[in-house]
């Protein structure tokens, strides 16, 4: 006893956890709220973005 193991634990950087998961397809999608009508077709729909990359993707309902 008196043996302490000691993990160096780098620290896995979360931006580059992100960009995995982001490139798995798992984005951090969130709503935009600055324009919910798309003017092009006219029709409500949800924008989103990805908080992590900046992926952007548009949702009608
Ligand atoms: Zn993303």
């Amino acid at each position: 006893m008196g043996d302490i193991v000691t993990f160096k634990r780098p620290k896995p950087g979360e931006k580059h956890k992100g960009k995995t998961l982001c490139k798995s397809g798992f984005h951090k999608w969130e709503v935009v709220k600055a324009n919910p009508f798309d003017v092009k077709s006219g029709k409500l729909v949800s924008r989103f973005r990805c908080s992590r990359c900046g992926a952007t993707r548009v949702e009608s309902r």
